[in-house]
């Protein structure tokens, strides 16, 4: 093994680098490079580039250049009414031409007299030649630096690029030569460099042409450690996870199926075969459902959640909001008694202290369904009158086994629950969670793994799903059921909300109903609330011949219930609301969807919202009701009119928020990625993806690999602690 392994030089803090003292080191610190390792993954922004200068009467416009001149003039502004905002200017000429360059920088180093060295786009503005905030680089104070190419670090924590530059090369003269990791046999296969090639030249490259090849292989690196911690963690998964036999034959299930108002779509087919496979083995199913606003995924985890009960197990939802929770619960309920395996009602105060209702697991297999909702602050039971149910008698039947089905928030995962036989526990909307909540609900079942479905409504390519859900197995609902018509959607100018009005007026007249969402106020709930008030009052005065209903998220369960209900049963022509809407609600009747101040939500939200209308056989309309201020708000809008896809949604809103923030650190790893992009290195992802997971195939302890492993422990870091619990 030649070389250092860059799981050593991950444990080493950098202050062994000469040059860096302890506050220097703590600087560092503060942006997260903690080791030499790190120091030497922070790579250039971009490189001045000596061999390609140009003249400044020749530089070509709108092209990234590098051109040098000497500094004849620093103009420092500062900005009014904009904090500690400093205009710079600085004037450079190579004695016949002059470029204004212009920095919003107020530590920005120039001044008179130095030679420097800018690299940026050059434009001409007014008959000027002039720079926007170019990088800058003083020529010739570097002595060490032979090469014509100089590297722009970012400067991070208060460190200068100049200093951070001086660094790496420091660390990189100590660390090299640098092991490599990856077996020879990928890197033939993928024509790849060998680390130490890369880490120098990502850096300090004699030719531009090598650093391609060097980011390359970095790129490739990350998505590896990444799909590596993923595989050995399925590969863990697989040899302790004690599961359960399913019983997937039953008449329950059967029952249900036969007794839906209609086919299910070959997708759901697929998908409830695909779990029903998954439930049958001893391994604990890890799988993910993803389906588009619509596809019906509530009935395929009905299916899967009924396999439980029907083999004398209970099935648990999990939903991220209480307004969510109790939707679920509404509609399992709905589809329950469709199939008439709704049990009777009695008064719950007449139950009160009573404990094993039904004796148990005899009764659990049917012919009904025993249901209970629990959230933080309430309870319900399918086989309690509405309103009558004690929570600590709640809490007691679904510990005793006297509850087949359990819907709630995260109150499923507090100490105080617990379950009688766990079976199959479904998440909904899993972006929502964290990893670190599914693994609580799983291990509320004692000595044996429950299978997990992990349901979400933001759908994203089957492969890109794959890798940042990790460890989960996918399925998708790429159908729609029938007849469905597309949304149409519309950026209404606000003051155009009379074209809403008129809309709405005339669906109405032809039997339809309209949904008005209200303008997004902060995360406040208070807010929300008075903002839909508000709105409610504006709709009702406008629209005073019709019946206009509000729901938020402060109403008492009852009331909403109420409220829904009226809506569900046309007896409501309006229905104003915040977002507690966004997920679950179904109603085939209603055709308008007003969106107000629309650009202040999340793309995957407006979808959401859009999925409440073209559910039926009518053609719908969203109103998506904004004057966009900001350039994301404005893409956002753009996107939704454009397509009604929620996969291009998906990935557009990907591009637009960025990996990290939409995935977070939520996802072990993702946040490990510095260089790689999964959207623009998708295809390495692949690549990525194939490899690690042969490799683990082949060598599952990695045995055989014993620096790829303590690679992945020291980069990945405290996210794939879990891998390497016994
Ligand atoms: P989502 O995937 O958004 O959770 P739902 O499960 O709420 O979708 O289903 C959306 C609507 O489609 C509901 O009205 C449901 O009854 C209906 N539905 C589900 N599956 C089918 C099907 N196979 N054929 C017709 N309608 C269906
Ligand atoms: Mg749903």
């Amino acid at each position: 093994m030649a070389g250092r392994p860059l799981s050593y030089l991950a444990s080493l803090p950098t202050d062994v680098v000469r040059g860096i003292g302890a506050a220097y080191s703590k600087k560092l610190s503060s942006v997260g490079i903690d080791s030499v390792a790190d120091l030497l993954l922070h790579a250039p922004r971009r490189y001045l580039d000596r061999s390609q200068e140009f003249d400044l009467a020749a530089v070509p416009l709108g092209e990234e250049v590098t051109v040098t001149g000497i500094v004849t003039k620093v103009n420092r502004i500062r900005l009014r009414g904009k904090g500690n905002r400093m205009m710079v200017d600085g004037y450079i000429t190579d004695g016949t031409t002059v470029l204004q360059a212009r920095w919003f920088n107020p530590y920005l180093k120039i001044e008179e007299g130095w030679e420097v060295l800018l690299a940026g786009k050059a434009e001409r503005f007014q008959g000027k030649l002039m720079m926007k905030s170019p990088d800058v680089e003083r020529v010739g104070r570097e002595t060490w630096l032979t090469s014509q190419i100089v590297p722009i670090h970012p400067s991070a924590g208060g460190v200068k690029s100049v200093d951070m530059r001086k660094s790496i090369k420091n660390a990189l003269d100590r660390a090299r030569p640098i092991h490599d990791s990856l077996p020879e046999d990928i890197l033939d296969r993928l024509d790849l460099v060998d680390r130490d090639f890369a880490l120098a030249n990502i850096h300090f490259p004699e030719e531009i042409a090598d650093v391609t090849p060097a980011r390359k292989r970095l790129i490739f690196d990350e998505l590896f450690r990444l799909e590596l911690a993923l595989a050995l963690r399925k590969q863990r998964v697989m040899e302790e996870s004690k599961g359960v036999h399913h019983e997937t034959g039953g008449e329950l299930v059967k029952r249900f199926i036969a007794a839906l108002p209609y086919d299910l779509t070959g997708a759901q087919n697929t998908a409830i075969a695909e779990i029903q496979a998954d439930l049958a083995t001893g391994h604990a199913m890890h799988r993910l459902l993803q389906g588009e606003v619509g596809s019906g995924k509530t009935v395929v985890a009905a299916a899967s959640l009924l396999t439980a009960v029907q083999g004398g197990f209970q099935g648990a939802v999990m939903a991220p909001t209480e307004v969510l929770a109790e939707q679920h619960y509404l509609g399992f309920r709905d589809l329950f008694e469709t199939a008439g395996m709704s049990p009777p009602e009695q008064d719950g105060s007449a139950m009160e202290g009573q404990d094993s209702l039904f004796g148990g697991q005899e009764q659990s297999n049917g012919p009904v369904v025993r249901m209970a909702l629990v959230t933080g602050n309430s309870v319900e039971a399918n086989f309690v009158t509405a309103g009558t149910a004690k929570r600590p008698d709640v809490m007691e039947w679904i510990a005793d086994g006297s509850v087949d089905l359990v819907v709630g928030t995260h109150s499923l995962i507090q100490e105080s629950m617990s379950f009688s036989r766990l079976g199959v526990a479904v998440v909904d909307e899993q972006h929502r969670f964290g990893v670190y909540q599914r693994v609580t609900l799983r291990e509320k079942a004692d000595g044996y793994d429950p299978d997990m479905l992990i349901m979400t409504a933001t759908p994203i390519p089957r492969t890109l799903a794959m890798t940042l859900y990790g460890d989960l197995e996918v399925s998708t609902l790429d159908e729609m059921p029938p007849g469905r018509i597309p949304v149409q959607t519309v950026n209404l100018p606000k003051s155009r909300i009379g074209d809403a009005f008129d809309l709405i007026r005339r669906e109405v007249a032809a039997g339809r109903q309209a949904f008005v969402v209200a303008p997004l106020v902060d995360e406040s709930d208070k807010l929300e609330v008075t903002s839909a008030t508000e709105e409610h009052e504006r709709f009702s005065a406008e629209l005073s011949d019709l019946r206009v209903g509000l729901i938020h998220g402060q109403l008492r369960p009852g009331d909403k219930d109420a409220v829904m209900h009226a809506f569900r049963d046309n007896e409501l022509d309006v229905m104003v609301a915040t977002t507690v809407i966004e997920v679950g609600i179904d109603i085939p009747n209603a055709t308008v969807m007003v969106i107000l101040d629309a650009d202040r939500f999340g793309l995957s939200q407006l979808h959401q919202l859009r999925g409440r209308v073209g559910r039926g056989k009518y053609h719908s309309t969203c109103l998506l009701v904004a004057d966009p201020t900001t350039t994301d708000g404005e893409e956002r809008i753009a996107a939704m009119v454009a397509t009604t896809d929620g996969f291009s949604l998906a990935e557009e809103d990907l591009r637009i928020r960025g990996q990290g923030t939409v995935f977070g650190a939520r996802q072990a790893g993702v946040k490990d990625l510095k260089l790689a992009d999964i959207l623009r290195d998708y295809d390495m992802l692949i690549e990525a993806r194939r490899e690690a997971f042969a490799l683990v195939a082949a060598d599952p302890d990695l045995k055989d690999h014993p620096a790829a492993a303590e690679e992945v422990r020291a980069l990945l870091g405290a996210d794939v602690d879990w891998l390497f619990r016994s």
